[in-house]
């Protein structure tokens, strides 16, 4: 065969896989290596059309919005690329107070957030299990948070099946690399030096009874094509194991940090590789909320969800006591300093639905039960509806009237693709009751 005939081949191997992933298909790992070494650029557009398609076939329009949490950055590891490891002599070190948690917390629910992602270094003294039990309880009953999600340190099975009970919704962990002698590189000392009690997190998260797990790799510590099919193995494996696998998958990618000791440019991820995971993301797993932090750019950020992003935090702080008060070490530099309100404004822009629901967790659409609705295509019914609900209740209580009045007209459109029970709802939010859902 000559190389025309094997490109024509490899094009239509490519254009089966896209079948495959916009009838809700899983990839298996063959067809995830054809696409992290694909390098024909006009077949890469027809992915990131493909990776769009579906995202809107299982989610709609709908982009979800959150903010971290920073509790602790008081360290007992030592990961080589992090502002908070133990070894950053220079860190002014900080874990908030139950009452001080609360207090950012409430200062977040005030901007109109209604999702946030606890994050806290790995301490066992500081952010141990009655920590974490006593923060949890004290900013749902203080405050309007209405779903706490949490990125921690692997616990053991008792103490997830105590976040769980807490009313954590997804639990949430990064690899960093599965590269084994890269990881051990990187994690010289400390707890997270132990490759495989990290490897099993996901496991004993899922058997103490959480279906809503969220994974990734930092993408910047080994070559990306390797890492990215790494995990979607392991998301794999979850699957044939529970009947579900990851309820989220992020792309945090390196960036620079105090006093890190590693060399950001060997494994460097480039914008456009980026994007390339994000859609490969999305076609792998159709299922999955593909989150987006603060890391990246403003214009990337846009780019990134018209090729399958579903999730997106905004207004990010990233040490802890972080939005009353600047000041202590933050854990790396982010790229998009915009507010809630920017973001919101520009997420309508661009022809997308804002969304700050929290309706699946509280109405126990998760695991197998969230993949079935997904599968069949009606979870976008859900997710469009609640998201027009939440951003009226946002516009009401929280938007500048500039806002408030552009955004109400991208809401009564909205509102005209929806069903009719939804006008009877609005209403609802117009008296003043509030987290109005289905
Ligand atoms: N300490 C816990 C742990 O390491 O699993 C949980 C929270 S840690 C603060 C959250 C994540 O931040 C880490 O899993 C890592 O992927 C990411 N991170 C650390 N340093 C980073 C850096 N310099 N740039 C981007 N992300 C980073
Ligand atoms: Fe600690 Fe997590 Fe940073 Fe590692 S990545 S130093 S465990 S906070």
């Amino acid at each position: 065969m000559n190389r025309k005939e094997d490109k024509k081949k490899d094009a239509l191997f490519i254009r089966d896989i896209l079948a495959r992933s916009l009838d809700l298909q899983l990839l298996n790992l063959t067809e995830v290596s054809a696409l992290t070494h694909l390098d024909d650029e006009v077949l890469w557009d027809e992915v990131y059309e493909a990776a769009r398609k579906v995202k809107e076939k299982v989610y709609g329009n709908r982009v979800v919005l959150f903010a971290p949490l920073y509790l602790s950055n008081e360290c007992m590891n030592n990961c080589l690329y992090c502002g908070f490891r133990k070894g950053n002599r220079d860190a002014k070190r900080k874990s908030l107070t139950v009452d001080e948690a609360v207090e950012e917390a409430a200062f977040l629910s005030r901007k109109g957030y209604r999702r946030l992602l606890l994050v806290a270094s790995e301490h066992t003294k500081r952010a141990g299990i009655e920590y974490f039990e006593r923060v949890t309880d004290a900013i749902y009953s203080q405050t309007d948070i209405r779903i706490l999600h949490a990125n921690t340190a692997p616990m053991n099975t008792e103490d997830f099946r105590r976040l769980k009970a807490a009313g954590v919704g997804v639990y949430q962990c990064f690899q960093e690399t599965y590269h084994i002698p890269s990881y051990r590189h990187l994690h010289p000392t400390g707890p997270k030096a132990d490759y495989a009690w990290r490897m099993s997190v996901m496991d004993r998260a899922i058997e103490a009874g959480f279906e809503d797990v969220g994974m990734g790799v930092l993408l910047g510590l080994y070559d990306w094509r390797w890492e990215v099919s790494a995990l979607i193995s392991h998301s794999r494996r979850l699957i044939n194991k529970y009947g579900f696998g990851p309820h989220t998958l992020s792309v945090p990618r390196l960036q620079p940090a105090e006093r890190s000791e590693l060399d950001c440019s060997t494994y460097r991820v480039s914008d456009e590789d980026l994007k390339k995971i994000v859609a490969i993301y999305r076609l792998a797993l159709p299922f999955v909320g593909v989150v987006i932090s603060t890391r990246e750019s403003s214009g990337l950020r846009d780019e990134l969800l018209s090729v399958g992003a579903s999730q997106i935090s905004a207004g990010s702080k990233t040490s802890p006591w972080g939005y009353m008060k600047a000041g202590d070490t933050e854990q790396f530099q982010i790229g998009d300093s915009r507010n809630l309100e920017e973001v919101v404004d520009r997420i309508a822009e661009l022809g997308f639905m804002p969304s700050l629901c929290t309706a699946c967790y509280r109405e126990g659409r998760s695991g197998e039960q969230f993949r079935d609705l997904a599968q069949s295509e009606s979870m976008k019914k859900f997710c469009h509806e609640n998201a027009i609900l939440s951003l009226k209740e946002y516009l009401e209580d929280c938007a500048s009237p500039e806002v408030k009045e552009k955004l109400s007209k991208f809401i009564r459109e909205e509102i005209g693709k929806s069903s009719n029970g939804l006008m009877e709802k609005i209403k609802l939010v117009d008296k003043g009751e509030r987290d109005v859902h289905i």
